[in-house]
């Protein structure tokens, strides 16, 4: 009837998909289980000034699609696991349980493995689709219930390289500068990153400077559709991209354009860098790079000389075994031409999901206790010791591709993962899936029956972001509240609420009585949201971290002064040319590379159940060069199978001339053709993120259209 999409009732919340942090308003109609939100709008949020895209804008509706998990599920007996891709019977390796009985078999098998192979068969992921709050006790439960480290979550596989080489050259893992300082640059590069797809409101500040006349540079692989706004575009080959960027460090350093005095009195380790970058001209480069030295060295010269250049990357850049190199390569530019500390320079990884910044910084990092601050050091493990009043293991654990490596093994034998989705997310997915099927208990905490969760003892049915309350940090480090706007579903419970009984019922004695309790503790793990409390959050909506205490003013741009590094210093690192890990060879002669599209984010359990989003977007393909398309004989729309050394999937190609001669593009949101079956998990030695941007492949032509 018309009552029903007749809204009564509007809410402010926040975007739930990616790292910009959208504002909005969302107007909801009908009565208590009918509830839904009928349209989304934009707020002046300080990071979206009223401006969503189409995630944001039209891709609530999963929060009410009808596979919605509404009860706690327990596998039946005799079932094999495996990962059930039959949409007509999802559920039925599963049997309905109640509360307790769910809750008391979760921890149980917990427990078990923990009595009898020790704390270290266990491991967790959080989830960076929850709040700060959830990301906190999660870690937090692993940590003090479990008794272990093994604790991770998607970050590892987005941007851990860029934090490894943030942290270590300029002591602080987040971004310097908000997205919209972009307004007071003279120049951008953005590397790596497609952000028209990923980051759509960023993307539309960045057109606003360009048309404006700031200077925007484009690099990347593949030309994105930011790059008709661009000055110019660098698109180079897939693997060069250390070269690339240490051959502008050398341009800039030939041609005397650093800054000498930022240099001398803000850093070190310059000289060391300056001798390694003086052997990389782009003219020795640009065989390997692909682009003309000339450019390089315009580009070079227009970002030392600003005035204010700011630099922007994504996963292109971390997304490599040789991803820190590339991020020490960018520090390193910054530094040597003081492009950093005010308005308008700077360097900012975009961060992927909605709550990638937060979930860090509340410390789900098998390395790192909440804030950054190291296990291996005793003085901090010592302060969470008495914080939480439970003695800490004292070895680093285990990131997510080791746990699963670990998990094939039988050396990891249960885990508990809430809100993440490793047999879409992980590289070489038959592998991972391998891992969860052999574990001897799978505890999965999520809204749907995702692949991960088919393959559960036991799923426990969670809180979509409308129906819950909790602080949410973005790429900017603004960390703003969510409210909920419909009920839960069913009796779907809240993620904090489904932790804390886990925790209990592993002996842990917690009486948190909701998100503002737990964010008060959080308040006191973390230095840099010392100041912020939860009624500033509630009044002002958004709070810049890091705050040291509430009387302290905010600071939108950072490392004014000094670096938060023991010195003071930032450090310039010296890097070497590496090539991927997996080349080209006579059998797989391409090379693919894996990303996100507009419509769909991450592994697709969301916005593949929006209705409007799955409907702009389908079903999967790949792009790839209209000649290489041509060489096999097929044209646009044409069926391609894809192969690599790992496994194979049939999808439709596309034709994209901005997919250079030689490589394919494919993202891996689609779980019937999941492109993690063909990557490879090698890993960057600092970082531990797979390269996801680089296998060697092959593609036969399977079905001309
Ligand atoms: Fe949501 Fe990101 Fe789109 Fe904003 S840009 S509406 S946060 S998906």
């Amino acid at each position: 009837s018309e009552t029903r999409y007749t809204p009564t009732r509007k809410v402010d919340s926040l975007c739930p998909y990616c790292g910009v942090g959208c504002q909005l308003t969302y107007h909801v109609a009908g009565e208590g289980a009918t509830q839904r939100i009928v349209f989304a709008e934009g707020r002046d949020g300080p990071a979206n000034a009223g401006r969503l895209c189409v995630k944001g804008r039209y891709g609530f509706s999963y929060s009410r699609n009808r596979q919605r998990l509404t009860v706690p599920l327990i596998r039946k007996p005799g079932i094999p696991k495996g990962v059930n891709l039959d949409p007509a019977n999802p559920l039925a390796a599963f049997r309905e349980a109640s509360w307790e009985e769910a809750l008391d078999f979760a921890a149980a098998g917990l427990a078990r493995i923990k009595r009898e192979h020790g704390s270290q068969a266990l491991a967790g992921f959080g989830s960076a689709k929850g709040s700060n709050e959830e990301a906190y006790l999660f870690q937090k439960l692993v940590r003090t219930g479990f008794g272990t480290h093994n604790v991770d979550h998607c970050t590892r596989l987005c941007h851990a390289s860029s934090v490894a080489a943030l942290l270590e050259g300029i002591g602080s893992g987040a971004v310097s500068n908000p997205v919209r300082d972009v307004e007071f640059a003279d120049l951008a590069i953005v590397i790596g990153a497609n952000p028209a797809a990923n980051h759509p409101v960023a993307a539309s500040f960045i057109k606003n400077a360009a048309e404006r006349g700031m200077k925007l540079v484009m690099m990347d692989p593949r030309r994105t559709p930011l790059a008709r706004h661009a000055w110019r575009t660098l698109q180079f080959r897939p693997d060069a991209d250390v070269a690339l960027l240490l051959s502008m460090a050398c341009v800039i350093i030939e041609e005397g354009l650093t800054d000498a005095a930022f240099i001398a009195a803000r850093t070190t380790g310059f000289e060391a860098f300056r001798s390694a970058a003086l052997q990389y001209p782009p003219e020795r480069m640009a065989p390997l790079t692909g682009i003309d030295a000339a450019t390089v060295r315009e580009v070079a010269r227009a970002y030392a000389r600003g005035p204010n250049s700011l630099i922007f990357w994504g996963m292109g850049v971390s997304q490599h075994t040789h991803g820190t190199d590339n991020v020490r390569c960018l520090i390193a530019l910054a530094l040597m031409t003081g492009q950093i500390g005010r308005a308008g320079t700077g360097l900012h990884p975009l961060r992927g999901q909605n709550n990638v910044q937060g979930a860090s910084d509340a410390g789900l990092i098998p390395m790192m206790l909440p804030d950054y601050q190291r296990v291996a050091d005793p003085a901090v493990r010592a302060r969470f010791e008495a914080l939480w009043q439970t003695p800490l293991p004292t070895e680093p654990g285990l990131t997510v591709v080791e746990i699963m490596d670990a998990a094939c093994a039988g050396r990891i034998r249960g885990m508990y993962v809430e809100g993440e989705n490793p047999a879409m997310s992980d590289p070489d997915l038959a592998h991972a899936r391998e891992g969860l099927a052999r574990l001897e208990h799978l505890v999965v905490q999520d809204i749907f029956l995702t692949e991960t969760a088919m393959l559960a003892d036991v799923v426990l049915p969670a809180s979509s972001l409308y129906e819950k309350t909790g602080s949410f940090t973005n790429t900017d480090r603004l960390v703003q509240l969510a409210q909920p706007v419909l009920p839960l579903p069913g009796e779907a419970r809240q993620d904090w609420w489904i932790i804390q009984e886990v925790a209990r019922r592993l002996g842990l004695n917690w009486h948190y009585a909701g998100p503002h309790e737990i964010f008060a503790e959080l308040t006191q793990a973390l230095p840099s949201y010392a100041g912020i409390e939860w009624t500033a959050l509630q009044v002002e909506g958004a709070v810049v971290s890091p705050k040291l205490a509430p009387a302290l003013p905010s600071q939108p741009v950072l490392f004014q002064t000094d670096f938060p590094t023991a010195d003071g210093r930032g450090r310039f690192v010296p890097v070497q040319p590496l090539t991927a890990a997996e080349l080209p060879d006579r059998d797989y002669p391409l090379v693919l590379i894996t990303g996100r599209v507009l419509e769909h984010w991450h592994t697709g359990s969301m916005t593949r159940r929006a209705t409007v989003l799955d409907a702009l977007d389908p079903s999967p393909w790949c792009g790839m060069h209209p000649q290489d398309l041509a060489s096999i004989g097929l044209e646009q729309g044409g069926l391609v199978r894809l192969e690599t050394r790992r496994g194979s999937i049939e999808v439709e190609a596309r034709a994209d001339e901005g997919v250079q001669p030689g490589s394919v593009f494919m993202a891996f949101c689609y779980a019937e053709a999941a492109a993690n079956l063909l990557t490879q998990p090698a890993l960057d030695p600092y970082g531990k993120i797979p390269e996801f941007k680089y296998c060697a492949l092959r593609v036969r032509a399977v079905f001309a259209h």
